[in-house]
This record gives C-alpha cells, sequence and structure tokens, in this order.
C-alpha cells in the first residue's frame, strides 16, 4: 500500500510542477445566457483557445471589434459542471498546501452568484463551484486518509460598506447543536472588542477565532452557506431591485498532518463580489451611493493590487481595502487565483461589458513567481518547538 502512496505523492508533485508552471493567476471568462430575446448578442465569437470577440450593436463594422485572450471562455451552453472540471486543479492544489483565490467579477446580474453557489433552490446538477469545491476537499480528504489526516474550518465574511461582518458562534460546546448569530455592521478593525491576529509567517490576516467554524462534511459547510447566504445585505437600485451590493467570502482552511509529521496549512477562498457597474448608471443617492463608492473602493483596490503585482512593485497595497486585506495571503506571490469575468451579452450592457473585460484582461497580464506550498517537515516543526521552547526559558529567566 505504502508503494502505491509514494506513486500517487509523486504523481501530485509532478501535477503540481506543471500547474506552477502555468502561471498562477488565471482568468475564465463565462457569457450567461440572452434572456431578453429582443436585445442584440454583443459576442461575435468564444474560441476553443481563449479568446473572445465582442463587437458593439452600435458600431458593428468588422474592424471595430474588440479581441481579448483569456485562460478559457465559457459560453452560455457551459453547465456548472463544465466550469468546474476546469477549476478543479487548483481546488485540489489547496490539498497540497497552496492558498488559493476564486473570485467572480461582473457587473449585477452578469452570473456571479450563480457561478459560485447556483441558482437559489437549484436542481442538483445546478450546484455552484462552493458546492462542487467543498464536496471534492471532503472526498479527497477521505481517499488521503490513510497517508494525511486532514481537518477544515470555515469562515463565512461579508464586507458591506468597507465593514466586516461575519457569522459567529454562539455556543461551543458542540458543534452540531450550534446556532450562528449574524453580527452586522461591526468593524473589527477599528473596534477593540475582537482581536484580530497577524500570522507572523506571512503576514496574513486572521478573522477573530471565534468566526472559525469547525467543519466535517459538506452538508455542515452547506448549511453555513445557508445561513450566510439568508442574511446577505440586499439593496435596490435602478438596475436590478435585488441587485447584492457586497462582497462575500467563504473561506476554507485546510489543516493536515502526514504519516511522518509533516503538517500544511493552507486556505481557500470563494469570493462573489458585489456589482462592478459604475455609480452614475445605478442612478442610487444617500445610503446607496455611499454603499456603490465603497464596492468602487475595494474593487479599485482589487485592481491597484493587481497592477502592483504585475509591475512586481515593492509594495502591494493590500492595506487600501478590505477585500484586499482579507485576501492578502491568497493574492500574493505563493498563491493561485482564479477571476471568473462574468458578461452579460445583451447589447444594453456593451459599456459595463467593456469594463468588465479591460479589467480581466489587465488581471490576466500578471506574471507571478511559481506558487509554493505552505508544508513544513517534521524536523523543522521539531527545531521550531525547540528555538520556542528555549525562548520562552530565556523570558522566563529575564
Ligand atoms: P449576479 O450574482 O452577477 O448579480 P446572478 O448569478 O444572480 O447574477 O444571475 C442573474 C440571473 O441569471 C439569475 O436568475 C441566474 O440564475 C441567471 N443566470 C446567470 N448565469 C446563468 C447561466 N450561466 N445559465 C443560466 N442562468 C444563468
Ligand atoms: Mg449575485
Amino acid at each position: 500500500a505504502l508503494g502505491y502512496h509514494k506513486v500517487v505523492e509523486e504523481n501530485r508533485n509532478l501535477y503540481n510542477m506543471v500547474q506552477d508552471l502555468k502561471g498562477n493567476i488565471r482568468v475564465y471568462c463565462r457569457i450567461r445566457p440572452i434572456f431578453n430575446a429582443e436585445a442584440k448578442n454583443v459576442i461575435d465569437h468564444i474560441g476553443d483557445d481563449g479568446s473572445l470577440v465582442v463587437v458593439d450593436p452600435l458600431k458593428p463594422q468588422k474592424d471595430k471589434r474588440k479581441i481579448f485572450q483569456f485562460n478559457h471562455v465559457f459560453g452560455p451552453t457551459a453547465t456548472q459542471y463544465d466550469v468546474f472540471r476546469e477549476t478543479r486543479p487548483l481546488v485540489r492544489s489547496v490539498m497540497d498546501g497552496y492558498n488559493v483565490c476564486i473570485f467572480a467579477y461582473g457587473q449585477t446580474g452578469s452570473g456571479k452568484t450563480h457561478t459560485m453557489c447556483g441558482p437559489a433552490g437549484g436542481l442538483a446538477n445546478e450546484l455552484g463551484i462552493n458546492y462542487l469545491a467543498v464536496n471534492d476537499l471532503f472526498q479527497l480528504s477521505d481517499e488521503r486518509k490513510d497517508i494525511i489526516e486532514y481537518r477544515f474550518q470555515v469562515q463565512m465574511v461579508e464586507i458591506y460598506n468597507e465593514q466586516f461582518i461575519w457569522i459567529q458562534k454562539q455556543q461551543t460546546n458542540s458543534f452540531y447543536a450550534t446556532q450562528y448569530t449574524y453580527i452586522p455592521s461591526v468593524d473589527f478593525l477599528t473596534t477593540n472588542k475582537l482581536e484580530i491576529r497577524s500570522c507572523a509567517s506571512d503576514d496574513s490576516l486572521v478573522l477573530p477565532d471565534a468566526t472559525m467554524c469547525p467543519v466535517k462534511s459538506t452538508t455542515d459547510v452547506i448549511n453555513l452557506m445557508k445561513h450566510g447566504e439568508g442574511n446577505r445585505a440586499v439593496g435596490s437600485t435602478a438596475i436590478n431591485n435585488r441587485s447584492s451590493r457586497s462582497h462575500s467570502v467563504l473561506t476554507v482552511h485546510v489543516h493536515g498532518e502526514d504519516v511522518s509529521g509533516s503538517i500544511l496549512r493552507s486556505c481557500l477562498h470563494l469570493v462573489d463580489l458585489a456589482g462592478s457597474e459604475r455609480v452614475d448608471k445605478s442612478e442610487v443617492t444617500g445610503d446607496g451611493l455611499k454603499e456603490a463608492q465603497h464596492i468602487n473602493k475595494s474593487l479599485a483596490c482589487l485592481g491597484d493590487v493587481i497592477a502592483a503585482l504585475a509591475q512586481k512593485n515593492s509594495h502591494i497595497p493590500y492595506r487600501n481595502s478590505k477585500l484586499t486585506l482579507l485576501l492578502q495571503n491568497a493574492l500574493g506571490g505563493n498563491a493561485k487565483t482564479l477571476m471568473f469575468a462574468h458578461v452579460n451579452p445583451e447589447g444594453d450592457s456593451f459599456g459595463e461589458t467593456m469594463s468588465t473585460l479591460k479589467f480581466a484582461q489587465r488581471v490576466s497580464t500578471v506574471e507571478l513567481g511559481a506558487a509554493r506550498a505552505n508544508k513544513e517537515s517534521a524536523e523543522v516543526l521539531e527545531l521550531k518547538a525547540q528555538i520556542d521552547n528555549l525562548k520562552k526559558a530565556l523570558a522566563n529567566k529575564e
């Protein structure tokens, strides 16, 4: 059996190396179906090679067409599983110690929530990436149970008006009896009621422990997701009367220990961003305007971070928005990032479609170094423990 495991392990390492060579920022574009039968289609051509040609309905001349290039383009007939098949390798690498961030970008109504969660109360084959990914993690954990023992914890966070909102456990005695409470509008960066830790190793932000929920099955995660989704802030705008005005982040923290005592730690962020539409078009005023500005701030910061990474700047402005702060450890050099750029192909949306595609094109040109797994051997862990003990002994003497 050990020989078999060795082959599996070697294949996996080889596989991750190939993945790493492909680069660690990927951009997929997904075009949703046309719902308005009268609408003109802005999509001129979808290539097998990830190319996309769009045409302005007001300037349909051939020489006015715009060409984009992504890692993959999913047309309106692509199924949830078609999408997941191309996403699965990234999800699986989380189990080998890589930090992964998958985010859905696009204007309201373009299909972000459809891709990440699936339609509300959807059929079994319509479930989104969140569900399929989590399910895959548990399946892999089961397959590898003789060589690695995995533990999972989940955090569900919403960013609304540049404030973190999260689901918190009320009781801690038994996981299955746990009640989750929704705590609105608490900005824990300006309140001292909750503690924030900064991981010394990679300087990533860790939300308070209280928001971490141990999970043992896909069902546990779905229950959490349902609870969180029901609580997501929704407001009305001229574009869509139930448009999501907040960013929603589901993070799965993975901890694994193999037979030799090596420990791996990684996380998978699954992000459903707020609509990327411009403020003027939504005609929002008052509170609505404040929301839109904050949303744009977080999205603009995401763009700035990506641009800084692309230019290999020494300073990456993660701290300029809550979103980039939260995703910091999965947007940097040693993580893998996948962006889904969502497109509503109807003619009326041409302007928004162009800004989505331009943003996505900018993201896809980012080149980073090879991703790195967060894995430490038993020897290193042992040495670290010895150093910690010596430090403690020294502190006691003083
Ligand atoms: P967003 O989250 O970007 O605002 P939604 O995911 O809510 O958009 O999608 C808007 C509507 O379009 C929903 O009714 C959704 O079910 C539908 N939809 C989106 N993408 C697809 C798709 N690929 N296939 C079928 N229906 C889709
Ligand atoms: Mg949505």
